[in-house]
């Protein structure tokens, strides 16, 4: 049975529908993410579920209990937002103590958990100062302490690193999934990042104007796309996404590409001749060079190179089409703009999806 369950919710806000059938359940322990784009329903979400709004229809189980319309206090469950604000005037170890003060806990108890909770976010040499004299990565560990020190069952997490920096972002990435495997508790995590859900979630659950998209590990999130909008989110840079059409080929599928044709492997691919597609393809997958073994060779035009560091993203021009393409930065030195070159696309890694509703096919 699912530690949460959030089953049919809906919530409007006048003529806007924020949350239009929010279903997902989240496993006892899990790192479960919400990605979606800014407005698709995050932060609505995590608050129908804290209790903090009121739902039009639905039900939200947890731990075995319908908390549909149970009070906030007495949920079990704490949320961290956004903008974490702390209290400036007071302390850190004061930040972590009040919210236990609220719930009477007596003084020995609070002073161990105070401990407790600092040294495990590592901000244990910042409990005598206030929050202001504080880096950003320090305050927002301290926002979390401040959740964690009341020991939740379920900690609901809304763009926890929006606020931060780049290099910060990296590293709180990583002391979050060291807090869940040390706190095996169940984190419900939102963001319209798909690195951070990619990287941390165990689950991600896609969502798209109040509703979930798609539900999947990682892995078969980035492999098995369901549609055009979660090909478009997931992976960076984002698929290509082109235009083309079936036609028939030797002895299976072809997808005609317009400047190029390409014979699916596959026999029976489920693509009737003549219908009009879109043909994704990762920019990781077009290859450079014409001797990579399996694939088609295809003509291609270098438009511009985009050097990050490691590697170079190359945007090709393909007759009309336009993709990028990924090569380590020692190759994409050597990429002359404007000049021509040969890339292999092995058919093996093409998603192709009906043209309209943008479903995966085959
Ligand atoms: P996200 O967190 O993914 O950016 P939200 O859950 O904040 O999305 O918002 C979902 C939708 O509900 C958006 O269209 C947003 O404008 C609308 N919305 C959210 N909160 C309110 C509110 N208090 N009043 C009116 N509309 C709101
Ligand atoms: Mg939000």
């Amino acid at each position: 049975m699912a530690h949460l369950r959030v089953s049919d919710v809906v919530r409007r806000y006048g003529s806007v529908t924020a949350l239009d059938g929010m279903s997902f359940a989240v496993e006892e322990g899990e790192f479960y993410c919400i990605l979606g784009p800014s407005s698709a329903g995050k932060t609505t979400t995590l608050r129908a579920i804290a209790g903090l709004e009121p739902l039009e229809s639905g039900s939200i189980e947890f731990a075995g209990r319908d908390m549909t319309r149970a009070p906030v206090q007495g949920r079990g469950m704490a949320m961290i937002f956004q903008t974490f604000a702390l209290y400036p005037h007071m302390t850190v170890a004061k930040n972590f103590a009040y919210p236990l003060e609220r719930d009477g806990v007596g003084r020995a108890e609070i002073e161990q958990r105070v401990g407790e909770v600092a040294e495990l976010l590592r901000v244990t040499h910042t409990l005598n100062r206030k929050p202001d004299t504080l880096s950003g990565g320090e305050q927002q560990r301290v926002a979390i302490g401040r959740a964690l020190v009341r020991r939740p069952k379920l900690l609901l997490l809304d763009e926890p690193l929006t606020n931060l920096d780049a290099k910060l972002r990296h590293d709180t990435r990583a002391e979050f999934k060291r807090l869940h495997r040390e706190l095996g508790m169940t984190m419900l995590y939102a963001t319209p990042d798909q690195l951070e859900a990619l990287t941390m979630g165990q689950r991600v659950a896609v969502i798209r104007d109040g509703r979930v998209v798609q539900i999947e590990t990682p892995r078969h999130l980035y492999e098995r796309p369901l549609n055009t909008y979660v090909a478009g989110l997931v992976g960076a840079p984002a698929m290509n996404l082109l235009r083309g059409r079936v036609a028939a080929g030797n002895g299976g599928a072809m997808l005609d590409l317009g400047f190029a044709g390409i014979d699916l492997a596959h026999g029976d691919t489920g693509l009737t001749p003549g219908e009009p597609v879109v043909v994704g393809i990762r920019p990781h997958d077009i290859r450079l060079g014409a001797d990579t073994g399996r694939g088609r060779v295809l003509e291609a035009q270098v438009h511009l190179r985009e050097p990050l560091g490691d590697v170079t993203v190359v945007d090709l021009r393909l007759g009309d089409a336009a993709a990028k393409m990924v090569v380590r930065e020692e190759v994409g030195v050597g990429l002359v703009e404007g000049s021509g070159i040969e890339v292999t696309i092995d058919p093996a890694d093409l998603h192709v999806f009906h043209a309209e509703t943008g479903t995966r096919l085959g």
